[in-house]
C-alpha cells in the first residue's frame, strides 16, 4: 500500500494579509513543514494543490457583479462569490513563504477554467473535468492519502470526499486545517462530514508516529 501527503492550497492569499484570508491560516504552515519532514523520512511523496485562477474567473464577485460572500449560480452550479484571489502568477497565488517547498515533488493546479470553480484537487465542482492528480497517484501505486490545508470547509472537504469516492483511504490531520466559516459551524460540520464518509481524523503527532521508519 502506497501513501502520499497532500497539502491543500497553502497559498498566501488564504493566509492573513491575503485576498481571501482564512482565520489562522498561517498557523498550519508549521504543521505542514513538520508533516512533510515526517513524510520524507518515511519515503512518502508530498503533493501540493494550488488554486490557480485566470483574472477573469467567474467565481470572483467583481467579475460576477455581485457582493463578496453572497451566493448565486455560475454556469448552472451553485457558487459562492469570492474576492479575487490566487490569480495565476500573482504574489498571492504563491505558496506561503515559510512553507518548505523543497519537499514538494508534485504541484496540482486547479480552478483554471473561467466558468467553473474547483474546490477539490481531483475534479472541478461539476465533476466535468479531472486534474492529473488521480492518474499521478495511480502511477505511483498510492492508495492512501493524508490530507491537510486550507480551507477545511471548501477545498479540504471536497478533496477528501472525492478521494473517498475514488476509493482512497483518507486521513485528515485536523490540526493542520483551518476553516473559512462563512457560518461559524462550517468547519466543524465539514470535519464531521468527512469523518462520517470514512475519513479518519488524526493529529500531527499521530501521523508522525505512524510513519516513523
Ligand atoms: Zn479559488
Amino acid at each position: 500500500m502506497g501513501k502520499a501527503l497532500l497539502l491543500i492550497d497553502l497559498q498566501q492569499d488564504f493566509c492573513p494579509g491575503g485576498a481571501l484570508a482564512v482565520p489562522g491560516g498561517d498557523q498550519v504552515i508549521d504543521v505542514a513543514n513538520q508533516a512533510m519532514a515526517c513524510a520524507l523520512r518515511a519515503g512518502i511523496p508530498v503533493v501540493a494543490s494550488l488554486d490557480w485562477h485566470p483574472g477573469n474567473h467567474g467565481s470572483f464577485a467583481v467579475n460576477a457583479g455581485q457582493d463578496v460572500g453572497g451566493t448565486g449560480i455560475l454556469d448552472g452550479l451553485p457558487q459562492v462569490w469570492w474576492p479575487a484571489h490566487c490569480v495565476q502568477g500573482s504574489e498571492g497565488a504563491q505558496l506561503h513563504p515559510r512553507l518548505d517547498q523543497q519537499g514538494i515533488i508534485k504541484r496540482i493546479y486547479k480552478g483554471q477554467q473561467e466558468q467553473i470553480d474547483s474546490y477539490s484537487a481531483f475534479f472541478d465542482n461539476g465533476h466535468r473535468r479531472q486534474t492529473e492528480l488521480d492518474d499521478w497517484l495511480h502511477a505511483r501505486n498510492v492508495d492512501h492519502l493524508t490530507v491537510m490545508g486550507l480551507a477545511t470547509d471548501y477545498c479540504v472537504k471536497f478533496t477528501v470526499l472525492d478521494a473517498l469516492s475514488l476509493g482512497y483511504g483518507v486521513e485528515v490531520i485536523s490540526t493542520g486545517c483551518r476553516a473559512v466559516n462563512l457560518s461559524p459551524a462550517d468547519g466543524r460540520q465539514a470535519m464531521s462530514e468527512m469523518q462520517a464518509r470514512g475519513a479518519a481524523l488524526i493529529t500531527l503527532d499521530e501521523f508522525c508516529q505512524r510513519t516513523a521508519p
